[in-house]
């Protein structure tokens, strides 16, 4: 059994299970939604990462994995189209980390994103663990009652948008697997492009920047029917968000944002765009979806960071179509899963 399977079988259980009237939206979406009183409802959301699996300590230094360990909770709010509040952070240390410098530095980088976002750590736990960094991050937000962007709203017509480029994380990845370590001084008059390029992409791998503005401008302005972060990959992601809402989509190739840096780097380093791009996890882009009328409403920019039109939902439930040029395919979810053996 996969990840998913579990899930959806948790979800099962759950749902016949509600105790409270005031969970709007449980498990199967970015994050949990629970009515307030005063026309407010509360948005949840929970991360763990796990060393060795979601990040190598040797290449990551505390202070970026303090900023990712929040960064990926942020992203699950603002794709509910929220705006975080507050945050609590629970982390599994083994003895040598707590005397070290690590503690330190990583509630630096966590603190210093937090804010920037005006989001406060209210809580949290510590733990000894016999082996290996563990970081449970929660954050909870804010929309008025009924705003919350959830994956279900997706209808037929509707243009699928994504904001940012695609496919850096993924690569800053491969790069770490191949040796690639961040440079901690700043770059040197010697730096070459191809240096500069792969150190934009290990920082896109390492520290990850939520799109928290946009995520509140769609929640805010009501721009977005459906909406997802992108944290598996956009095949996988596209695919979480089509099931909810019960649509297909058919994708133009062309038309994803491609990430520079992997492109400048591309075939020399055996790394494929568009793979990379489609299948590739952890950019913490948003993807989200708008009826035609409400295209024309969107901001070119939010923060500097633009959008791409790159399909459309159709009716075909389920099925993920893509175009390249004139050839259409089946598009598989490639994204991670963990227990996917
Ligand atoms: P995301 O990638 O957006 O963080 P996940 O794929 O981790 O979402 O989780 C999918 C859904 O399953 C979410 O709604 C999440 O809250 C729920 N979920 C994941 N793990 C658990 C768990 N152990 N117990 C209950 N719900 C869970
Ligand atoms: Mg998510």
């Amino acid at each position: 059994m996969n990840e998913f399977e579990f899930l959806d079988g948790l979800r099962r259980q759950t749902d016949s299970r509600r105790h409270s009237t005031r969970l709007l939206t449980g498990i199967g979406d970015d994050a949990s939604v629970i009515s307030q009183a005063g026309n407010r409802d509360l948005i949840v959301t929970t991360d763990l990462l796990v060393e060795g699996v979601d990040f190598y300590p040797d290449a990551t230094p505390a202070r970026l994995l303090g900023h990712k360990g929040l960064a990926v909770s942020l992203s699950d709010i603002a794709a509910m189209g929220a705006r975080p509040c507050w945050t609590f952070l629970s982390i599994g240390m083994p003895p040598e980390r707590w005397e070290d410098q690590f503690k330190d530095q990583f509630f630096a980088g966590y603190l210093a994103l937090a804010d920037h976002f005006g989001v406060t750590l209210s809580g949290g736990d510590v733990s000894e663990t016999k082996t290996g960094i563990v970081i449970d991050s929660i954050v909870l937000g804010e929309v008025n009652s009924g705003a919350a962007i959830k994956r279900s709203g997706a209808r037929p017509g509707h243009q699928i948008l994504v904001t940012g480029t695609l496919g850096g994380a993924a690569a800053g990845l491969k790069l770490i697997e191949n040796g690639a370590r961040v440079s901690q001084s700043p770059p040197s008059a010697s730096a070459s492009a191809d240096d500069e390029s792969i150190q934009a992409l290990l920082l896109r791998q390492l520290r990850p920047q939520p799109r928290v503005g946009w995520g509140m401008v769609l929640g805010q302005q009501e721009l977005a029917s459906a909406m997802i972060d992108l944290s598996d990959g956009l095949s996988s992601d596209l695919k979480h968000l089509c099931d909810e809402s019960n649509v297909g989509a058919l994708i133009d190739a062309s038309a994803i944002p491609l990430d520079d840096d992997v492109k400048r780097l591309c075939g020399r380093r055996a790394l494929d765009p568009l793979a990379l791009a489609l299948h590739g996890g952890e950019d913490f882009e948003l993807l989200f979806t708008v009826a035609p009328e409400n295209v024309s409403r969107l901001p070119k920019k939010v923060d500097g960071v633009a959008i791409c039109n790159i399909g459309e939902i159709t009716a075909a439930k389920r099925a993920i179509r893509i175009r390249e040029r004139n050839r259409e395919w089946d598009l598989q979810p490639g994204g991670f899963q963990h227990f996917d053996r």
